[in-house]
């Protein structure tokens, strides 16, 4: 198949519109009148005239097509996997994570460090963990396979830093007490059920 043929094969719908692109101009002078054409046609005033509109649009009607980050942000996607969060139980404000080392094993980057250790009452609490995010691949299969959805993709992606050790800590990514009631709550196994409230049921007291 010739170069030609390989170019107008049919490769589905020939449905292209195709353009006037004109003739590459070579020479100076070509290049020169080009240029004088296209300006005295008046496109270099029509490119500052859609300019100007814009802007007046954004000055005067507040609409905008961009957004001022960092101080506003596009929403992301809820599918989105950014920097991982470690959840708490809302009721008592304890932290979801019951070592159970799942999320540890299935890492394919190997980047989870954890150890736990059992507490004064015999319990078993997290005594250690970490991500090393510059080995993650951010594939998600920690946040599957947690059976408590204590880890989760949270909407951070502002990954940079000054130190590779930031965000890697239990305690940065685990949500701040003060702010549980803003704590995102995901679809799954040891979620709040949307009907949380209606099946609380009153204690009935011994006295
Ligand atoms: S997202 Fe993937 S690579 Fe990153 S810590 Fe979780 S399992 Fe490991
Ligand atoms: S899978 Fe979940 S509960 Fe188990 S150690 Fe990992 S974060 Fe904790």
């Amino acid at each position: 198949m010739g170069l030609e043929q390989f170019k107008n094969r049919n490769v589905g719908i020939q449905n292209y519109t195709k353009l006037d692109v004109g003739v590459t101009p070579v020479t100076n002078m070509d290049k020169f009148t080009q240029v004088v054409k296209r300006s005295l046609k008046g496109e270099l005033f029509v490119g500052l005239w859609v300019t100007l509109r814009e802007m007046g649009k954004a000055l005067f009607l507040n609409n905008m097509h961009t957004v001022k980050y960092p101080f506003e942000k596009m929403p992301i996607s809820p599918r989105y996997r950014a920097i991982h969060d470690m959840l708490r139980l809302l009721e008592s404000g304890s932290y979801r994570c019951i070592g159970c080392g799942l999320c540890e094993k299935i890492c394919i980057s190997n980047c989870i460090t954890m150890d736990t250790r059992y507490d004064e009452n015999q319990r078993k609490e997290v005594s250690e963990y970490t991500i090393n995010f510059g080995r993650c691949i951010f594939c998600g299969y920690c946040a599957e396979v947690c059976p408590e959805l204590a880890i989760v993709h949270g909407p951070r992606y502002e990954t940079a830093s000054e130190q590779r050790a930031s965000f890697s800590l239990f305690e940065d990514m685990l949500t701040p007490i003060d702010k549980l009631n803003l704590q995102q709550e995901y679809d799954g196994f040891g979620a709040v059920s949307p009907n949380a409230d209606d099946n609380i049921k009153q204690t009935p007291l011994a006295y």
